[in-house]
């Protein structure tokens, strides 16, 4: 069995053919990265206009470096929910055409199950298991119970982490250094946090500590950054562009703040399915995956959490964590498998930019 996967849900066009084994047969992405930060952050109508100037392209692409014709294809796999509408939009209709076309059936994708999944492409990683899905756009914690089948545990209540990081990485002026010009955020904050000296210097408290759900909250940890980088801005009296010397230690100190808090919430959640018996004894696994699971701090500081609990932590490769083409032509595969969710057409009236992971019990978890 072979897919095609075609995603475009936020701002990168990702396109791939994966076969049942595992195997990505062919494979693009065209990343708006550089473009938006040139913009300040994802501008949906300059994504929207790339994502219709590249579709065909990365599809083209992925097709003719798997060295199969689209019509010796099984079906494709395109995301429909959630992300921005319009973008959404785009990869669907391609989908469509190309279905109509070539006479394939279509497989409907939510993105963050598609997240949530894309380990199982190369790990043996039985159903139950634990999802931790950190991006630029979602925090999550679900058990994937099936392959259709999540129950959502805890979820962010403002910001999400990637966002957050990307915030605080313009606030610094990470993007005035050469270094971290073309990095994300996040990553431009873990290359930096890596240099620090006295990172003891700045203290964040732990955000929700006393609460015993495992939903997150980072919108009260970014202000308490802005406020020490304003008091130190304000200290060594810099202007504009000028970046302050503990720029190093402040990430650090936020890095390790962010990995506290996702790594608490994660034990609330390990705590809660041990008692309501959510997960089999002999396979206690969690998959950490979304843009945010790139980053070795917080990924390490789940490990040391799994450690604690009896559970082995997965991430899928860096390329894979951030939004790519080959999770979505995966989690075609994994539907086609079950025979589930196979469509001779997608309705636009489908196309959602608001989708819930599963069947919440976030108000369960206590
Ligand atoms: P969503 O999947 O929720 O719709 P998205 O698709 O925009 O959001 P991803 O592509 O999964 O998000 O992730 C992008 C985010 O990952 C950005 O916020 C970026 O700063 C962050 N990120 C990338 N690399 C790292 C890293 N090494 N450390 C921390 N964050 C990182
Ligand atoms: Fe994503």
């Amino acid at each position: 069995v072979t897919i095609l996967g075609i995603e475009t849900s936020c701002d990168d066009t990702g396109c791939a053919v994966v076969d049942d084994t595992g195997k990505i047969l062919g494979e693009s992405l065209y990343s708006q990265n550089d473009i938006h930060i040139r913009y300040g952050g994802v501008n949906p109508l300059i994504a929207y206009e790339l994502h219709r100037n590249n579709i065909e392209l990365a599809v083209n692409k992925a097709i003719q470096s798997s060295n199969l014709k689209i019509s010796n294809i099984d079906a494709i796999a395109v995301t429909t929910k959630p992300g921005m509408l319009i973008n959404l939009q785009v990869g669907v209709k391609y989908a469509k055409y190309l279905a109509r076309k070539f006479h394939k059936p279509l497989i409907p994708i939510h993105h963050m199950e598609a997240h949530a999944l894309v380990t199982r492409m190369y790990q043996t990683i039985a159903f139950p298991f634990i999802v931790l899905l950190i991006s630029g756009g979602h925090c999550l914690l679900a058990v994937a119970k099936d392959v259709d089948e999540f129950l959502l545990l805890g979820e962010g209540l403002d910001n999400a982490p990637g966002e957050i990081m990307d915030k605080v990485a313009r606030r610094l002026k990470l993007k005035n250094v050469t270094e971290y010009s073309l990095m994300p955020g996040g990553k431009a904050i873990e290359v930096a946090a890596r240099k620090a000296l006295n990172p003891e210097q700045f203290k964040f408290p732990l955000p929700l500590a006393r609460y015993r759900d495992c939903n997150f909250s980072f919108s009260g940890l970014k202000d308490s950054v802005f406020r020490s980088l304003t008091k130190k801005e304000s200290e060594h009296g810099t202007i504009g562009d000028e970046i302050v010397p503990e720029v190093n230690d402040l990430c650090a100190a936020f890095q390790l703040a962010v990995a506290e808090h996702i790594a608490h919430r994660t034990e609330r959640a390990l705590i809660f399915c041990e008692k309501e018996d959510l997960i089999s004894s002999h396979n206690r696994t969690i998959i950490v995956s979304g843009g945010v699971a790139c980053n070795d701090t917080i990924f390490q500081s789940i490990e040391l959490i799994g450690k604690k609990m009896g559970y082995r932590v997965y991430r899928p490769p860096s390329r894979l964590c951030t939004d790519n083409g080959v999770m979505i032509a995966w989690n075609g595969i994994e539907k086609f498998r079950k025979q589930i969710d196979i469509f001779s057409d997608i309705d636009l009236s489908d196309v959602t930019p608001i989708a819930p992971l599963g069947k919440s019990l976030v108000n369960e978890v206590k």
